[in-house]
């Protein structure tokens, strides 16, 4: 069914009776010619490309829980292009332009809204930084501006300029940038690869592969054993544990990022911002909600929820920088489970098992990545190489030693 405002007004004229679900709710079958595991938005994107792309249709996402439970329907929804090494760069830089098209392309309305990302600074030292910066994003040819002090109090009169431990100097301003509904962009995939006959199984979690002379050949199931020619992990914060399972030691730690959100209010956000001071970022959604969070809770961790001690510190940056945010009532936080890699930088590849790939490390980037990183991994899937744009994100760069250390942070996983 396509959607459409011929649609709606049919529908709404004969009951609305005639709405199908999004997907379809699938039994396994005893074999696919590509299995993919995480129903996350990297999996469901593959899935997607994979079948649009490269005619691959034969494929089942397999879910261990529910579509839109892991980090896609969890994450503060920042989509931006603002990264700096070589090999993040041109691959956000693609994402982005990506993402423009993309409710038009899965005709599912993923709500992306270039509402602009705004990157404050509070010293001398980091407007030079930043204008270098902005000089790098304009030079790759994406766009970007400064904005002085008085530039930033007419964008954005609702931040605080009289701060005198965090003043404000001026800002990078990406207009490009902006949020997306996550959830929808979740849907959306999985109604588009739905309708390109792909298999999505909820509930079904792989709990070990079938690995025969380095060669994968399906995997065991708690709905089952499923037989796949190829095998595509795609499971975020679950990583390391999933290829652990296929005797993988991956250079991977998982982490509690949280986020938050406020009572809905009138809309008075009208950008993302980014705090230059530690780490707090901040947008309004749709609803009305303010949806912000900060660092990492700084612990290895597997469970969806993380400390208190984190909310008062990121409670506390969000009113230095705007201190209205004291009359919010703050609804709702929860926590994601996230991949960090050691360089902070995303993986993917092949793997040393034939017919066995892997995508992860995306920590709290992922969720801008999903559209580049979708049509890349099954690119890679369906014919053995990557686009360019993502060529620099192979697993062997932790043994060769060229690592993409976007903060500069150096192998110190929870830094970045
Ligand atoms: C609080 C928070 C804020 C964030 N903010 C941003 C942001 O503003 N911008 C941005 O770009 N990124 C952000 N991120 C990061 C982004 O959400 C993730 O990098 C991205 O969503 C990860 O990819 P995914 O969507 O495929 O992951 P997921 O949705 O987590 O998908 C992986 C799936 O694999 C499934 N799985 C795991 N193990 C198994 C198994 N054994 N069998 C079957 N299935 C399995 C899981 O259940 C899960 O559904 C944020 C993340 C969090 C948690």
């Amino acid at each position: 069914m396509r959607y459409s405002a011929l649609e709606v007004i049919k529908q709404g004229l004969t009951g609305n009776k005639g709405w199908r679900p999004v997907w379809r709710t699938s039994a396994p079958k005893p074999s696919y010619d590509v299995v993919i595991i995480g129903g996350g938005g990297h999996g469901l994107a593959t899935a997607y490309y994979l079948a649009k792309n490269h005619g691959v249709r034969n494929i089942a996402v397999l879910e261990k829980g529910y579509i839109g439970g892991g980090n896609v329907g969890r994450n503060t929804t920042i989509v931006r292009a603002d990264y700096g090494q070589k090999g993040n760069s041109a691959f956000y830089s693609h994402s982005l332009k990506l993402w423009n098209g993309l409710s038009a392309e899965l005709n599912y309305n993923v709500m992306f809204s270039p509402r602009g990302l705004l990157e404050l600074c509070h010293s001398d030292g980091q407007m030079e930084a930043y204008n270098r910066r902005a000089n790098m994003i304009l030079a790759r040819g994406d766009e970007a501006e400064m904005l002085d002090r008085n530039g930033v109090a007419d964008y954005a009169p609702y931040i605080g300029m009289d701060n005198e431990r965090f003043p404000i100097k001026g800002a990078l301003l990406q207009r490009s940038a902006g949020t997306a509904r996550h959830d929808a962009v979740a849907w959306g995939y999985a109604r588009g690869a739905d309708a390109l006959g792909v298999d999505i199984l909820q509930n079904c979690e792989v709990k070990g592969f079938d690995i025969e002379g380095g060669v994968v050949r399906g995997v065991e199931t708690s709905r089952g054993i499923i037989k796949a020619a190829k095998v595509a992990i795609c499971v975020a914060g679950r990583s390391s544990q999933v290829a652990a399972m296929a005797g993988m030691r991956l250079p991977i730690e998982s982490h509690v990022l949280q986020a938050f959100v406020t009572e809905g209010l009138k809309p008075f956000v009208n950008t993302v911002i980014n705090f230059g001071v530690g780490h707090f970022y901040i947008s309004q959604s749709d609803k009305g909600g303010l949806v912000f969070g900060g660092d990492l809770d700084g612990y290895n961790s597997y469970a969806q929820r993380g400390s208190l001690g984190r909310v008062e510190h990121v409670a506390e940056a969000g009113m230095s920088m705007i201190p209205a945010l004291g009359k919010a009532r703050m609804l709702r936080s929860w926590g994601g489970i996230m991949d960090m890699s050691m360089d902070g930088s995303p993986i993917i590849d092949t793997t040393h098992i034939k017919g066995l790939y892997f995508n992860g490390g995306w920590c709290y980037g992922g969720f801008k990545a999903i559209p580049a990183s979708g049509s890349a991994y099954a690119q890679l899937v369906a014919t053995g190489a990557v686009p360019s744009y993502a060529s620099a994100y192979k697993l062997s760069r932790f043994e060769t030693g060229h690592l993409i250390n976007e903060e500069g942070t150096g192998a110190v996983p929870g830094l970045h």
